[in-house]
């Protein structure tokens, strides 16, 4: 048993592992940089190591502090919440090489998923069905024309080491893909330091739904059915539900027990997303996360669980605490991103918040790392709370996200609150009815100044 983690993370994913942890017994060690040093995951943990200047490559991307940290410390292991280090293979092998426990799963496994194009290979192995395109990396642009006229376009060329909805680019004919294929490899080259690509069809109308997965590392898994992440800005999600508006009760058992086969034949260990977009009542899987995701409290809303616990337990080499069958859903859950950003561009406002009020009440949780006074420094990504709602129905959850933004204060700072407001007026956000475009194009409409 661990008695002291460290959570190589900030914000409000940093607070959600240090809340798991207080829980059960566990002490916590928060890092940071300067420019964090009054920040909330600072004075929630039960100690702090400063691991450097503001700049993330040089703290909380900063392998050699993190292990020294936790030599200082005596921090038995190391949650990476989500985003910087969470996906590094190098940096797991690292842990462990210092004799220390990583919250999640083996270096082997990130690096397999981590990589696009062997992670599409490996999930078809496992019977895990694919969006058609390139058996591999596409090595020129006569390549990538001869390809698209087999899979017929429109066609999506994408970063074999891609994330963050970074370097890919759409080509609706013959006539774009030389365009496509050219701005794809830099992008990636310049985002990603390898200009690897492949090319899938673009699928037009399809839903975002993902596979929550769990693995105990030793062949036992379960799937937490799925969630909806269709309503997407530039390929980020921006409101998540569970269970997914259009996903029938029969699918979710089919591709669930398909994922949660696929994780257990790998000895896969703790959370994994196995994400799909998803047309015509047919799942193509697009790429899978090792790690918890953002939206992992839609999952524990409606499931009744903490999966963060449950990562550590299965740190531990403990049992899952849950079997398949224990796994009923309850309700539906919604989550929506709050971004430090002004509307309708959505560029950044970091800033000093002079008043912040959480929302409460039955079914509502925000997970948050502001406080009255804080100032959200300019360094991070703009993300600085989710809102996340819990009713008996989706009609229910709806409701009570508009009671709970209507309660939310945050002042100081533009937020994307607005945005939230606006979308709850929208038919098809109380019907569900949306798909992965739906927002772009409703945001070409509206929230223009
Ligand atoms: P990233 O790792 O950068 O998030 P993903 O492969 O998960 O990249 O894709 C992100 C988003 O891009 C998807 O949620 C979807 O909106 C869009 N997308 C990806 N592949 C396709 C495809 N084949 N057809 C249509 N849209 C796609």
């Amino acid at each position: 048993m661990f008695d002291k983690i460290l959570v190589a993370n900030r914000g409000e994913i940093a607070l959600r592992v240090i809340r798991a942890a207080r829980e059960m017994g566990i002490q916590t060690v928060a890092v940071h940089s300067t420019a964090d040093t009054d920040a909330m995951h600072v004075r929630m943990a039960d100690e702090s190591v400063c691991i450097g200047p503001p700049p993330g490559t040089d703290s909380y991307l900063s392998i050699p502090s993190i292990i020294a940290a936790c030599e200082v410390t005596g921090a038995q292991a190391i949650h990476p919440g989500y985003g910087f280090l969470s996906e590094n293979a190098n940096f797991v092998q690292i842990v462990e090489d210092h004799g220390l426990t990583f919250i999640g799963p083996t270096a082997e496994h990130i690096r397999v998923m981590g990589d696009k194009i062997t992670a599409k290979d490996t999930m078809k192995a496992l019977g895990v069905p694919c969006v058609p395109g390139s058996e591999g990396g596409i090595a020129d642009v006569d390549a990538a024309k001869a390809l698209c006229n087999d899979v017929g376009y429109p066609v999506i060329v994408k970063a074999t080491a891609g994330g963050g909805g970074r370097g890919m680019k759409v080509a609706q004919s013959a006539a774009d893909i030389e365009r496509a294929f050219l701005t794809a490899r830099s992008e990636a080259k310049a985002a990603f330091g390898n200009d690897e690509v492949y090319i899938e069809k673009y699928l037009t109308t399809p839903r975002h739904i993902e596979i929550q997965v769990f693995g105990d590392g030793k062949g036992r898994a379960v799937h937490l059915g799925e969630r909806d992440c269709s309503l997407q800005r530039r390929h980020q999600k921006v409101f998540e539900e569970a269970p997914g508006p259009g996903i029938s009760d029969e699918e979710r058992d089919r591709i669930g027990k398909i994922c949660a086969d696929a994780v257990a034949k790998i000895d896969y260990a703790g959370a994994g997303t196995i994400e799909f977009l998803y047309e015509k009542g047919e799942f193509y899987f697009i790429e899978m996360n090792t790690r918890l995701q953002v939206e992992h409290p839609v999952t524990e809303a409606i499931f009744g669980v903490d999966l963060v616990q449950e990562q550590i337990r299965v740190a531990e080499g403990l049992p899952m605490s849950f079997t398949q069958d224990d796994l009923v859903i309850n309700g539906h859950a919604i989550e929506v991103r709050i971004n430090a950003e002004k509307l309708p561009e959505f560029s950044p406002r970091p800033g000093r918040i002079t008043q912040f009020h959480a929302p409460g009440g039955l079914g509502v949780r925000m997970d948050s790392a502001l406080y009255d006074g804080y100032t959200i420094p300019p360094y991070y990504d703009s993300l600085i709370g989710k809102l996340i709602v819990h009713g008996k129905d989706r009609q229910s959850a709806l409701s009570r996200l508009n009671r709970a933004l209507g309660e939310l204060i945050v002042d100081g700072v533009d937020t994307t609150v607005p945005l939230f407001h606006a979308l709850l007026q929208e038919p098809d956000i109380q019907t569900g009815a949306y798909n992965i475009h739906w927002l772009e194009h409703w945001l070409e409409t509206h929230l223009r100044d």
